[in-house]
């Protein structure tokens, strides 16, 4: 069994994973669900010239010596709210009262202010004037958004491939579109194996632990993007095993998650069962923590077996399986994202990859973080990992990072 490197492993996974397929659904069910296709605009946005400010819609050329000393006066000759059809046209010396978002009429080139005439008065209901002193002049254009300026009908707003946030939903809202084709949320099967683990309810019993790394996983799964299919826990015999992969087999997942059973000299039920009905390699990666990983398949279906460790469940799954999932919604991975922080003491490290548990803290007057490690950092010290914000990432082949250097770290 070869040592292989963290990308190398990642890069052997992922080659193993295509986007799920598409479906179309409402707006409102699309918020972080990934587009599978092109939007393109239908319509100019705004849809029409239309006002930024509640005031008078004027010719700026009839405006151009305007002063609070000498105010010009028009003779106001609509009223123009939001939500209306203007069809007049302004004349020399006339103006429009106008609402913000209601349509420039036509004639008009610009709006003055209320705050900016002797009509200072936005009280709900208030009747227009019929006539409208201007203390200051305007340039052509202002106080307008013209029609388009946003965007034009025919450009691609947003391309395939793009995570939909909440601002997306409303400019796609803005351009008509109830339904979006969007990739499916990718679903992973989720167990948990060994004949030592308690349900999260049941009593401590001597030589028992609770099962936490599915409340860990579970949780993870959610949050990268990916619906969780809880299988529970399987006892370390052919036959537990075997139940729950059938399940997951019939319900035809996207992925098979597993804890515990890949370290050499595990009672190893799962890579039994696995291999009557596919394949299963083990690799070591060079990582801290969280060496033995397997990955197979089960039935056509993808599988990935992280260690039983709580930290090296937990670290698996941000190394190895979050960019799994990521490409199962339609996205390519491109790293997690990293910041930049300083080692307040020095750290040793034995060469691997490691992922180490640190509290960040404002570096004072510098700016930017110090990284201070949170507790045991044993793979089995999950109290440690829930005291941390990052993990910081020692690369392979160093042994010693020392104190005040910078380092990369992921926000957990
Ligand atoms: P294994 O990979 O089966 O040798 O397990 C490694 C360590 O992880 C052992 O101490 C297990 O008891 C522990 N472990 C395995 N599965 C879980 C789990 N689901 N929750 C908490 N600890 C676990
Ligand atoms: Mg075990």
């Amino acid at each position: 069994m070869s040592l292989l490197s963290v990308d190398q492993a990642r890069e052997r996974i992922l080659s193993h994973f295509q986007p799920v397929t598409t479906e179309t659904l409402p707006l409102t069910g699309c918020s972080n669900r990934v587009l599978a296709q092109d939007m393109i605009a239908a319509n100019d946005l705004p849809p029409f010239d239309n006002s930024s400010m509640d005031g008078f819609a004027v010719r700026a050329a009839d405006v151009i010596d305007a002063t609070a000393a000498a105010p010009r006066s028009l003779r106001v000759v609509a009223d123009i709210p939001a939500g209306s059809h203007p069809t007049i046209s302004l004349a020399p010396g006339e103006a429009a009262r106008i609402m913000t978002g209601a349509p420039i009429p036509a004639g008009a080139d610009a709006v003055v202010p209320v705050e900016d005439t002797n009509f200072d008065n936005r009280d709900a209901g208030t009747p227009a004037p019929n006539e409208v002193q201007i203390f200051k002049s305007v340039k052509s254009g202002r106080n307008t958004r013209p029609r388009g300026m946003d965007l034009r009908a025919g450009d691609v707003v947003m391309h395939k491939g793009r995570t939909l946030k909440p601002q997306d939903l409303g400019l796609l809202a803005m351009l008509g579109f109830a339904n979006v084709l969007v990739y499916r949320k990718p679903r992973v099967a989720l167990f948990s194996s060994g004949d030592e683990l308690l349900e999260v309810d049941a009593p401590l019993e001597e030589g028992k632990i609770r099962d936490s790394n599915s409340y860990t996983l579970a949780a993870l799964i959610e949050d990268a993007g990916a619906e969780v299919i809880r299988l529970g826990v399987a006892k370390d015999n052919h036959d537990a095993v075997k139940a729950l992969l059938e399940e997951a087999a019939e319900l035809s997942v996207d992925l098979i998650l597993s804890s515990a059973g890949v370290s050499v000299g595990a009672f190893d039920f799962v890579k039994q069962v696995i291999e009557s009905n596919g394949k299963m390699d083990f690799w070591r990666v060079n990582m801290r923590p969280g060496k033995p990983l397997a990955f197979g398949e089960y039935k056509d279906i993808p599988f990935i077996g992280l260690p039983g460790n709580p930290v090296s469940a937990f670290v698996g799954f941000m190394v190895f399986v979050e960019p799994t999932i990521l490409r199962l919604r339609g996205l390519f991975y491109v790293g997690n994202q990293t910041v930049r922080v300083r080692c307040e003491e020095q750290i040793d490290s034995d060469g691997r990859e490691s992922y180490l548990r640190a509290q960040l803290h404002p570096d004072g007057e510098n700016g930017g973080w110090v990284a201070r490690l949170t507790g045991h950092q044993g793979s089995g010290n999950l109290h440690s990992l829930v005291q941390a914000n990052a993990l910081l990432i020692i690369p392979a082949g160093v042994k010693c990072v020392p104190a005040g250097q910078e380092i990369n770290a992921w926000l957990i």
